[in-house]
């Protein structure tokens, strides 16, 4: 059967009040108005708002629409909405009228005292408010619900604190901004009015059969296996990388792309990833904040089309112990609104003078903050990638490539760089500065934070993670090294010159975290211990780095979190941290306890019965007396590991809440996981296949 053929710019962005629309729906004035706020931040007023609410209603009805909702991020991970109606109280004759008003647009009223806040808002202050972002495009949603308006929105508490992630976002953009404009007047530039951060983030993901995921209750409780023993094969023969896509995967990556392009996400690349029944998409980038948006939709996507398909899609960090485990490759640059990437070496000297103290304020940001942005990949799941043999080490380092790394050594070393190391340059044009070559380097998988071009590549975030976070952080910390920068170079009476010293300063300070070679090995653990790197292993650990000093007198700096902000996201990951935790281990325990225990009861007896039956026809039973030995050995031990886990669990649930609980979910109850599921997985490798009752991983990677 030939799939239907689609016109990819006919469908693209037909759900979407984009600019078009607006331009054609919307009075010239309100059109105007409306732009001016979303490219100034000016203030939206109500009478503009109402206009633009009914248009969007009417646009929505035509696409089907009878609900609309206010589409927000509050912390618990994932998306949040309330669906309310378009109609308005009947009319005397019966009829109701389909309404929306302006203040319904752009302001929202959700009870929040369901949401995390961390101890911001006391359970009794249950106000929350949600806010129109109106740099984000509104859009039909089509599912089984019908459709409905979508309406992206921030959402804060009644005192104005921040409950989510796109309000931290939306400052740190701005902060940002206003940060490279200074940057960029010192060296010129008197056109641009803005600075965006832009945002790639690849998703990567696992599929499995929905009937087999259904058995499972580890992947329907938490998203990841629990126990599994690996297949004889795994991904050692490389063949599932980029390998021909199979029909029934083919088929659902055509339904999510459509799905996502009526919607506006540009989705660009897909192709199968290193592991048995793992995939990759890729977006084309887009504004930061829009990019986290379209993330979102991206993920809601494949899961929703994944269910279509008879499939389970799974966003968790390490579905399966002994494959690869998914991630997110946060693509970073910043871009101005006239199209000129601060990231882009550039074809003129005087950019790329200026690449080259964009780059080396990156460094010292990256360097100074490297534990915050360690943090901002922290979750449950990406504990088991993080430092494992696969994924980004947890010692944050910058790869620049042999070719920029040698530019610094010669500017570190001599105080002038004069030459490049490799052929197809870029000439500066200025003495001190060495020639570029536009390509400047060869690919290295291995760093959490490559320099690959035009931009980085932040490597760390897990899969199910938004990319708020990540982007948070390395905003506001380009933010302020592009502050400090200025605050030189603004007050210098040669300008050449301090830019000069002041590329070679940051240089020297932060070559330390400079790292081109192979960041899995043992030797970097060493040589990054040597230079003095934190190598921050878990997520428990992780969190106090939002705490400190420093990341206080950061985030305030630059108005993107208050202390108590901050003080609450702590709180809110490390509860996070128990819950997922606690839900993991109570999940073990269901599962060896209802299902692994007694199967493996069941097989002993029929063993016991083999063996009597073979003894009372005279023959050796000698074999299966062996195999019962060898099960019921493991199953003594089994048994052990689960009483053990039990009490910790317990204990758990009776420890003060925050970080003591968390801590000890990660040094007392995660390590008790481990143990019980050590003989399981043995078990499961002897025990007849009838009788485990759950599928396999084989069952699970390698028959999707
Ligand atoms: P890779 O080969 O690294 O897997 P992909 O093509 O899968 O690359 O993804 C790269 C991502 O980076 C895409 O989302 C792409 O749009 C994005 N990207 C490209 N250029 C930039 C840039 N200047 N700033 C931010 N993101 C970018
Ligand atoms: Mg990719």
């Amino acid at each position: 059967m030939s799939a239907e053929l689609v016109n990819v710019a006919e469908i693209f962005g037909e759900n979407v009040f984009n600019d078009t629309v607006m331009q054609e729906r919307l009075p010239k004035k309100i059109y105007k108005n409306l732009k001016k706020t979303i490219e100034e931040g000016s203030e939206l007023d109500l009478e503009t708002a109402d206009v633009i609410a009914h248009e969007m209603k009417e646009w929505a009805i035509e696409k089907g629409a009878t609900h609309y909702t206010h589409w927000f991020q509050p912390l618990t991970g994932v998306t949040a909405e309330k669906h309310d109606s378009f109609i308005s109280a009947p009319l005397p004759s019966g009829k109701v009228l389909m309404s929306f008003s302006g203040k319904e647009l752009i302001k929202g009223e959700p009870d929040a005292s369901s949401f995390p806040s961390g101890g911001l808002r006391a359970t009794f202050e249950a106000r929350g408010y949600t806010a129109w972002d109106c740099t984000s495009p509104a859009f039909v949603r089509q599912d089984a619900a019908g459709a409905t308006l979508c309406i992206p929105t921030a959402f804060c508490s009644y005192k104005g604190e921040a409950l989510d992630q796109k309000t931290p976002l939306l400052r740190s953009m701005e902060a940002v901004s206003k940060q490279s404009l200074r940057m960029l007047r010192l060296f010129g530039n008197t056109t641009s009015k803005k600075v965006t951060p832009s945002v790639g983030p690849e998703q990567e993901y696992f599929l499995v059969d929905a009937q087999k995921f259904r058995q499972r209750k580890d992947l329907i409780y938490t998203g990841r296996t629990l126990f599994g023993a690996m297949p004889p094969k795994g991904q050692e023969l490389d063949d599932h990388y980029f390998g021909t896509i199979r029909q029934r995967i083919a088929s659902f990556m055509k339904d999510v792309n459509e799905e996502l392009w009526k919607v506006g996400v540009s989705a660009k690349t897909q192709h199968n990833e290193v592991a048995p029944a793992q995939h990759e998409l890729a977006p084309i980038y887009a504004e930061a904040n829009i990019a986290v948006d379209h993330n979102h939709l991206v993920m809601q996507t494949l899961k929703r089309v994944a269910c279509q398909h008879g499939m389970k899609c799974l966003l968790h960090e390490k579905p399966f112990a002994g494959v690869n485990g998914s991630g997110k490759h946060d693509n970073w640059s910043l871009t101005t609104d006239d199209g000129i990437n601060m990231l882009e070496p550039g074809k003129t000297p005087h950019e790329n003078t200026q690449f080259l103290m964009v780059l080396t304020c990156i460094l010292k940001a990256v360097n100074r903050h490297a534990d915050l942005l360690r943090e901002s990949a922290a979750d449950p799941g990406n504990d088991h990638r993080l430092g494992a043999n696969e994924a980004p080490p947890a010692i944050i380092s910058v790869f620049l490539g042999e070719q920029l790394e040698d530019v610094l050594e010669q500017l570190i070393s001599t105080g002038e760089a004069t030459h490049s190391l490799k052929g197809g340059k870029l000439e500066t044009g200025v003495k001190t500065l060495p020639d570029l070559a536009k390509d400047a380097t060869d690919r290295n998988r291995t760093s959490p934070f490559a320099f690959t071009g035009n931009k980085f590549e932040f490597r760390m975030v897990g899969a199910r993670d938004s990319v708020a976070a990540p982007n948070i952080v390395l905003n506001t910390i380009v933010a302020e090294a592009f502050s400090e920068a200025c605050d030189v170079l603004e007050k210098s009476d040669d300008f050449d010159k301090a830019v000069h010293d002041l590329i070679k300063e940051y240089a020297t300070e932060n070559q330390k975290i400079v790292f081109n070679g192979d960041g899995y090995s043992e030797a970097w653990v060493a040589e990054a211990e040597r230079r003095g790197l934190p190598n921050i292993k878990s997520m428990v650990e992780a969190i106090p780095a939002m705490t400190t000093d420093k990341a206080v007198a950061l985030f305030e700096k630059f108005s993107v979190f208050t202390k108590a902000e901050l003080e609450s996201r702590a709180e809110i990951q490390y509860e996070s941290y128990a819950k997922a935790i606690n839900i993991e281990a109570r999940t073990m325990i269901d599962m060896a306890s209802k299902q692994i225990i007694p199967a493996i009861m069941n097989y002993t007896k029929t063993l016991a019965d083999t063996i009597i039956a073979v003894k009372a026809a005279g023959a050796d039973s000698s074999v299966q007396s062996e195999l019962l030995h060898e099960v019921s050995g493991l199953l003594i031990e089994t048994k052990t590991a689960l009483k053990t886990l039990i009490k910790v669990t317990n204990e758990a649930a009776e420890k003060e809440e925050g970080a003591v609980q968390a801590n000890f979910y990660h040094t007392d109850v995660f390590p008790a996981m481990e143990n019980l599921r050590t003989p399981v997985d043995a078990l499961e490798m002897i025990v007849d296949k009838e009788v485990w009752p759950m599928p396999s991983y084989g069952d699970l990677i390698f028959e999707v």
